[in-house]
């Protein structure tokens, strides 16, 4: 099962252009999404310039020093032989701007982000079921 997966306000605090502090349980949940077979593609507005910032890559970082595996990064690669549309596929997107996202605001966060205590299980619970 494919999951979209924002950064900003979905697996750290808001801080762009800086990476911030992380979401409260957000990295146990995708890594527990990829143990059930999820493939996760990143889909974050952040882009690497010309100039040497490398915003995008420091999200990518953030995956991969906390051993979250990634598909795809704002593409799915698998998408590729049945269209060319631009929107990575999906079957779950995950992004706290979402309509409908559960939200926490923890106190030393700059805004709202996922709920990861609603958000988790949920998800879970529709890969289990795919899966079983
Ligand atoms: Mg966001």
């Amino acid at each position: 099962m494919y999951i979209c997966i924002d950064f900003d306000g979905t697996v750290v605090d808001h801080r762009y252009p800086y990476v911030g502090d992380p979401v409260p349980l957000a990295v146990d949940w995708l890594q527990r999404f990829v143990e059930l077979g999820a493939k996760l593609i990143l889909f974050t507005m952040r882009s690497d310039d010309a100039e040497g910032k490398e915003y995008l890559r420091d999200a990518v970082q953030y995956f991969e020093e906390n051993n979250i595996e990634l598909f795809g990064i704002n593409h799915n690669p698998d998408q590729d032989s049945w269209t060319n549309s631009p929107k990575a596929y999906g079957k779950i997107y995950i992004d706290d701007s979402a309509f409908g996202c559960p939200l926490i605001h923890p106190p030393t966060f700059n805004r709202p982000c996922v709920d990861w205590k609603v958000v988790g299980p949920a998800v879970e619970a529709t890969l289990l079921e795919q899966y079983n």
